[in-house]
């Protein structure tokens, strides 16, 4: 029997902390791309984000306790075990040598997508995955049709997720002042930040 080529999706990000929406978009991902493995990749030192990120070893915990029992998951830490900044680049000829042959979706929300042009090798990064994109409803400067999708439409797809008004950023604001966020991450994460007196200042 021959070996069939893999559907493996990628989902980069800070999670800082991961919430609600990171998840419903991952299991938008999972169900509409039928992936065979779906790769979480938390970013390392992000060369795009203006605040200073929290410690790696939180983002991690927190995203094990976000990613619980859903299916298909791999957290990989490739990104956080380099050093210097993170490019996705990278991080995608890494999962092309070690599964060749297999098909890659790089997921991300719109927001992204419309910054696509400004990432490292973004015409190579198109070429070698399909580019899956969430709307976001917090973010009206991230829609309509991006510049890298006005160059290459066959290679973007549309997850059909309903946009969740919801960042991280939004998150670590309503913490610094004093306020729940029980319903925008989960109960473990939530208990987590807690514990860690994370956000407390912006
Ligand atoms: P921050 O507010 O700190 O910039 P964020 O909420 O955008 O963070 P990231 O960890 O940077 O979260 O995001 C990882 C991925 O999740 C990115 O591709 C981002 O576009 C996507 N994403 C985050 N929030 C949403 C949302 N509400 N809807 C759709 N996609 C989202």
């Amino acid at each position: 029997m021959g070996l069939l080529p893999r559907r493996i999706g990628i989902f980069g990000g800070a999670f800082d902390p991961p919430h609600r929406a990171h998840r419903a978009l991952l299991e938008a991902a999972l169900t509409e791309l039928k992936l065979d493995a779906l790769h979480v990749v938390p970013t390392g030192q992000a060369w795009h984000k203006p605040h200073q990120l929290s410690a790696p070893a939180h983002r991690l915990a927190m995203l094990q306790l976000a990613l619980a029992e859903l299916p298909q998951i791999v957290v990989d830490t490739q990104e956080m075990d380099r050093t210097g900044p993170s490019y996705t680049i990278d991080t995608l000829r890494r999962i092309t040598v070690c599964v060749p042959g297999a098909d890659l979706f790089l997921i991300m929300g719109a927001d992204q997508a419309a910054a696509l042009t400004t990432w490292r090798a973004w015409q190579e990064i198109v070429q070698l995955a399909t580019i899956c994109v969430a709307d976001r409803a917090d973010l009206a400067s991230a829609t309509g049709v991006f510049d890298a999708e006005k160059m290459f439409p066959q290679r973007f797809f549309h997850l059909t997720m309903a946009p969740l008004r919801l960042s991280a950023t939004r998150i670590r604001s309503l913490i610094s002042h004093g306020q729940s966020v029980q319903t925008l991450v989960s109960e473990p994460v939530a208990r987590y930040i807690a514990a860690h007196h994370l956000y407390q200042t912006v």
